[in-house]
This record gives structure tokens, sequence and C-alpha cells, in this order.
């Protein structure tokens, strides 16, 4: 298997003896944004010197701005099925705990659609437990399908990520069929012994198969894949040695690795207790394990949920995250027992703003909230989308689009004084368009956004 336990005990045992200098030679090899090898990752994960620790958050806010400017992503999970005949002891979901097993109709997944778009969102990823007889790949794909056909008067989602478990080539061609943008799993962790202790008898159970999933996911033709590890479950250096080999290898087995890297952390859920877990990441360490992964893969997105607070969200997108959710449930239905004042959820969130005020604080930050799903309704996607990165040419792209969507969000949901300030922020941006045909096909598009028309982009 490609992940060896102790290769990667070995990585971190040794990188404790490396020098200052060395820590410090591998930062000027991350600003050149080539990407880092496992060693070099253990040896910055290990470093504690103060001067290291400053120059690894300035090299991850600078290739962050290179990369992504000063956009950043914008989504909403939704859960429809919280069936699991899984025993996941750190879910609010496993097939023990009390909660009220529920999966949505399809009317019920119009209707959260339906207050998700009146939210403006654009991009939705799809939750759910595993369960062969209660939660089919049909119904999944008839999922997908209702949300893709549920337009609203103010546009509908246009791209869906898909969060489900582990599953075979068979299913994954139906899923890429269904036209999903990234397929998302998270390992959970990459320790064996701590996965198996994690995953009790059940069909997650499986180190291995879990482990190769991608594998089988891009054998089906998906390839947009985004990884994860939930940080609290083993040693968290471990897992972020556990997630660049894993995009290493299949790098070189597919010539892409992750699209995405989600970093979960473990909050309180119904029937597990917190004070059960010994690994759980402080903040300090979280934002240098964040930092760190910026710099080891500066093309893959790094993807922030409402796990973490506002404050904590806010500084990590200047160290590397590239998209943000907001106004999220993550409860099945949700986003309809929200609106009634009634709350079920998978985990405890601790952002509960909504997607107009995150939209609000993020400006004030000087960031361009994004909506875009140009990239995969353009076919630029896998290893095209990581050549246009690497090449610098996505810039062209991406601040236009972030700009038109942003626009069409204001004109549908902005109060006067969004769309007062969205104006200000469009005519900076505009000014920074360097080529003179990109500058004006966008502010065209501007104006043809602000006379009605929808779903522009480049
Ligand atoms: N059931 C799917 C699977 O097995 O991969 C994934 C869907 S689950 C709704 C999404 C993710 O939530 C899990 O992969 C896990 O990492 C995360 N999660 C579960 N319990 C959590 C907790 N207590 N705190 C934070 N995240 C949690």
């Amino acid at each position: 298997m490609f992940i060896d336990r102790e290769e990667i005990e070995g990585y971190l045992s040794k990188a404790l003896g490396a020098s200052q200098d060395e820590a410090l030679a591998i930062l000027k090899k991350a600003d050149r944004m080539e990407g880092l090898t496992p060693w070099e990752v253990a040896v910055l994960l290990q470093n504690s010197d103060p001067e290291v620790q400053k120059e690894i958050f300035h090299v991850a806010g600078e290739i962050k701005k290179r990369v992504y400017g000063n956009r950043i992503v914008v989504f909403a999970p939704l859960y429809i099925s919280n069936y699991c005949v899984n025993n996941c002891i750190y879910c609010g979901y496993h097939r023990t705990s009390g909660i009220t097993r529920k999966k949505l109709s399809m009317d019920e997944i119009r209707r959260e659609v339906q207050i998700l778009e009146a939210m403006g969102h654009k991009r939705l990823a799809l939750e759910a437990g595993e369960d062969p007889v209660n939660c089919t790949i049909d119904y999944i794909l008839e999922a997908i399908k209702t949300i893709y056909d549920t337009p609203s008067a103010k546009g509908n989602i246009r791209r869906i990520n898909v969060n489900i478990a582990a599953t075979t080539v068979e299913n994954y061609k139906k899923l890429k069929e269904a036209g999903i943008g990234t397929y998302i799993l998270f390992q959970e962790t990459y320790h064996q012994p701590t996965y198996e202790r994690m995953h009790p008898k059940c069909l997650k159970s499986s180190f291995e198969y879990h482990l190769t999933a991608f594998d089988r996911a891009m054998e089906a033709g998906i390839d947009d894949v985004g990884a994860g590890a939930l940080f609290g479950l083993a040693d968290p250096k471990f897992e972020v040695l556990g997630l660049m080999i894993h995009n290493q290898y299949l790098e070189k087995k597919f010539g892409v690795g992750f699209h995405t890297l989600s970093v979960p952390r473990l909050k309180k859920a119904e029937g597990m207790d917190l004070s059960q877990f010994p690994d759980l990441v402080p903040d300090e360490l979280f934002k240098k394990l964040v930092a760190i992964l910026r710099l080891a893969v500066p093309y893959t997105g790094i993807i922030l949920s409402t796990r973490e607070s506002a404050k904590m969200r806010k500084e990590l997108i200047h160290y590397g995250v590239s998209q943000v959710s907001a106004g999220s449930q993550t409860g099945v239905g949700g986003y309809q027992q929200h609106e009634e004042g009634k709350s079920t959820a998978q985990f405890q969130t601790s952002d509960e703003r909504s997607p107009l005020e995150v939209l609000n604080d993020l400006m004030k930050d000087g960031l361009i909230p994004s909506y875009c799903t140009a990239c995969y309704r353009q076919g630029r996607t896998g290893d095209r989308f990581m050549q246009l990165a690497k090449s610098g040419q996505i810039h062209h792209v991406c601040t236009p689009n972030a700009l038109m969507t942003l626009m069409e969000y204001a004109s549908d949901f902005g109060d006067t004084a969004f769309k007062q300030a969205v104006k200000g922020m469009i005519d900076k941006e505009l000014e920074k368009i360097e080529r003179p045909d990109i500058k004006a096909i966008t502010q065209k598009r501007l104006e043809q956004i602000e006379a009605g028309e929808r779903d522009l982009f480049l």
C-alpha cells in the first residue's frame, strides 16, 4: 500500500534533527511554487524556530495571493440522508446513535434547494451517510438531477460536489455521468491502527478500500477529487504527511493529484465525547498545518467549513484557504428547519453568519467572494485545470468570473449598501485587469448582468 506508517513515522522522527538552514532552504523552494516532497513537509512540520514559523506564514500568504489573488469561493453543504450503517465513533450519524433517521424526498430536496438558491448559492456539497438499502446510488443520482433541475427566479445550482462513502468504479461512472463537480472523500485518518479503531465492524472498516476510493473514482473518469483528513483523530502531523503522500501517489498514477483539500477539525457530535480524543488540534498548530499545506500543494484549493469560527476562517484565508462554506446547516432538511427555528446537526458549527454577512465581511477584508462554477462547465478539470493554474493564465478567467458572479449576487440579493460596496470593489478590480481585451469583455458582461442577463462566464 502506498501509505506506509513506518515511512511516515520515519520522516517525522528524522525531521526532528533537521537544521534551521534546511528549513529556510525548503521555504525558498516553496516560494518558487514547485511544491514540496514529504520529507520537506516533515521538516517544516517539526520545526519550532520562531523565525521559521514566521516565514512559513509569510510564504504561504504570498503563494495564496499569487495563485488565488483576492478571490474566495463560497458554497454550502446539503445533507440529504442521515441513514448510516457505519460505526464511526466520532460521528453523530453512527448506526447506534439515537438520532431520528431521515432521508429527504425529492419534494423536500427541491424545497431545500429553493432555500439555498434564495440565499444566493450556486455550488453545493451534497452529503449523505452510507446505507446501501436506504440511501442507494440511484437515490443519490435522482437527488443530483432534482437539484440541477430546480430553478428559482434567481438562478439555479450550477455545480454539485459530492461527499458520499467510498464506492465502486461502476457507481463512480454513474456519478460522473450525472455531472458532478468534485468527488470528495475524507480519509478521516491515514494512521491505519487509529482508522481501524475509529470504524469498528462496519462497511467503512477497510482502511485499504477507503484509501483506494480515488483510484476507482479516477478510473471511472472523475478527474477532480477532493481529499481531507478529520483532524483530531490521530497525530495531525502524521495526517498532513498522509495527505501529501496520497496526493503524490495520484499525481504519479493519474497525472493529477487532489483538486481540493478539506481540513475539518473534530467537533462535538451526538453520542460522542470530545474528551475521548487525545489528539485534538490546538488553534496555533492548526494554522501552521494549513499554511504548510498551502506551501506543499500551491495549486490545490483548500476548503474550510463552518466547523471553524468566523475569526479562524478570516485568518486562514490569508494563509491558504481558497473556499469557504456560508450559511451552512448540517442536518437533513436543515435549511427548512432553520427557517422554522429548529435545528438538527451532524456536528456543531461555529460560524452562524448568513451568506450576506459572510460576503460583507469578506469584502471588508478586500476579498472578492466568488460563486464561479465556470472551470468545470468549460471542461477545465483534472490536469487541464492544473496546467492552466500552474501557467498562471487562470487569473485571466478567475477574476472576471468572480466579479461576474458577485455582480449577479448583488443584483439579486444585495441591499443598497451591499450593491454600493460591490460597485466600488468591481471598479477597483477592473482597474487591475491588465489585458485590455479581457477588461473590455468583462466590463461588457458586467453591464449585461446588471441589465438582467445571468450565468455569463469566461
Ligand atoms: N458518509 C460519508 C463517508 O463515509 O465518507 C461522508 C459524509 S459525512 C456527512 C462528511 C464528513 O463529516 C466525514 O467524512 C467526517 O470527516 C466528517 N465528520 C463526521 N463527524 C464529525 C465530527 N464530529 N466533527 C467534525 N466532522 C465530522
